[in-house]
């Protein structure tokens, strides 16, 4: 017999659902979840988009001389808090505020596998109660971070939204949802990846970092991908990609292709929040998460 699922449970079963089905990828979650589950589900009424209703999706830009998509920007991240926030700018204007990015500094030396736990706890110690930059007036938590320590696949956001701020955890609200909803479709677990952003406290209003607060965190960052060394990051943004590669440049221009980074293969996409507010570029973005698990040696799931 089927056990009852909660409201909580029964949503965001709805919410993978949706997404597989907006790529076509049906036998992705029909395959993880039980179809007793599934039936009650449906029978609860839990409304599934049906692949015929999905209006067509734009042709994915694949070469930088294609035109800009709209991009994400600062508020972008507002979407970590239930209340959308209207002040949208293109992301562009965003970087193009950004008046300086730090190099990243020398790559770290090798931490062994059995010892990148300790390694991460003492990144942890040293930050402290952190009050290097102005984010710390405002936060809540201090979101160090999340994962396997030892994960071949590392996400990178901008920073933490109201729930992260609340939860310590980054990337929990809707935005963090749709980020696991994407994992899934990769054929991996939230669990198996490690998962940070670029600043570690919450910027008031969800605002984009400033420069001196990005730089000044950013460290922190770095020295977690040289303990945890993954295979392949994935840029979740403007601002991960801008403060991860050191160099301003459109998301336009930096998606579609696989940039050499302190020895991860680093690809460039979209943040899951800009996802929320425009999922016409999730296709997009599946064609990003697609080079990185080529990368990975990770086989595509099937189509519908
Ligand atoms: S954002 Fe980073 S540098 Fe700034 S206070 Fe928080 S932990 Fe410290």
């Amino acid at each position: 017999m089927a056990r009852a699922l909660d409201s909580a449970t029964r949503d965001a079963l709805a919410e993978r659902l949706r997404f597989y089905r907006e790529l076509g990828l049906v036998d992705l979650y029909r395959r993880p979840v039980n179809e007793a589950l599934l039936a009650q589900l449906e029978s609860a009424g839990t409304a599934v988009v049906e692949p015929a209703s999905i209006p067509p999706q734009p042709q994915a830009a694949q070469t930088p001389a294609a035109p800009a998509p709209p991009v994400e920007a600062a508020s972008e991240l507002a979407s970590h808090s239930a209340t959308p926030q209207p002040n949208f700018i293109p992301e562009e204007s965003a970087i193009s505020a950004r008046k300086s990015i730090s190099a990243p500094p020398q790559i770290g030396s090798a931490v062994a596998p059995e010892d990148r736990s300790a390694a991460l706890l003492q990144i942890v110690e040293e930050i402290g109660d952190c009050k290097r930059c102005p984010l710390h007036k405002e936060r809540h938590s201090i979101v160090f971070g999340q994962g396997d320590p030892n994960a071949r696949l590392m996400f990178v956001g901008e920073g933490p939204g109201a729930d992260e701020d609340a939860q310590g955890l980054p990337f929990v609200g809707r935005a963090g949802q749709l980020l696991n909803n994407m994992i899934g479709a990769m054929g991996l677990k939230r669990e198996e990846t490690y998962i940070c952003n670029v600043v570690k406290c919450r910027p008031p209003g969800n605002r984009t970092p400033e420069p001196d607060e990005a730089n000044t965190c950013s460290p922190f960052l770095f020295r977690q991908i040289d303990v945890v060394r993954p295979q392949v990051i994935v840029a979740l943004g403007a601002t991960a990609a801008t403060y991860l590669l050191g160099q301003r440049q459109p998301l336009a221009g930096l998606r579609g292709r696989v940039h050499a980074f302190r020895g991860s293969s680093l690809i460039v996409t979209y943040h899951p929040a800009y996802l929320l507010r425009d999922p016409r570029q999730k296709k997009e973005a599946w064609a990003d998460l697609q080079i990185a698990m080529k990368e990975l040696g990770l086989k595509a799931p099937q189509r519908s």
